[in-house]
């Protein structure tokens, strides 16, 4: 008998949203061939527009060390000029993690590099570090297992 498909959370930017913080997207069409065939359904999310951020907006960084760190209320995430955005990206983790709640999802392929998505690479401290971003690493918390994909691919 045919599987049903497996939904997955993707972020968004990585199916053509024009949701990044400078309005531009991250589409991967090799990502979205690769899911379907796969058997793969793309459940798209993007947390920092969940969390209440608009699109545009400033880019951001976790303050200094790591995504654990801000979900453990040790650091914040601020902006370019230093305006505290912790609660909504912890909003955006948080959404999330009740989409995959809602959808059955055990599986997500996040935008690497991203301070939310970024799932081997994230921003801290104004550059870029090993480690997860806010949301990814609340979902592997969580027992999603995570993926990270660069983008940007025809
Ligand atoms: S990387 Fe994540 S937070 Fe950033 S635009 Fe894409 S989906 Fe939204």
């Amino acid at each position: 008998m045919e599987q049903p498909p497996e939904p997955v959370l993707v972020s968004a930017c990585l199916l053509g949203r024009e949701c990044r913080y400078d309005a531009r997207h991250n589409r991967d069409s090799v990502l979205e061939r690769e899911l379907a065939a796969r058997g793969m359904t793309a459940i798209p999310f993007c947390p920092e527009e969940h969390g209440g951020l608009g699109t545009p907006r400033p880019p951001a960084w976790i303050e200094r060390t790591s995504a654990s760190a801000v979900l453990d209320g040790k650091e914040r995430v601020l902006t370019d000029a230093g305006v505290d955005v912790t609660a909504p990206f912890v909003a955006g983790a948080a959404g999330a993690l009740e989409t995959c709640e809602l959808h059955g999802i055990r599986r997500a392929f996040l935008k690497e590099r991203s301070p939310s998505c970024g799932v081997c690479n994230t921003h801290a401290g104004g550059k870029l570090v090993a480690g997860p971003g806010v949301t990814a690493e609340w979902l592997a918390r969580h027992g999603i297992a995570t993926e990270g994909v660069e983008g940007r691919r025809e």
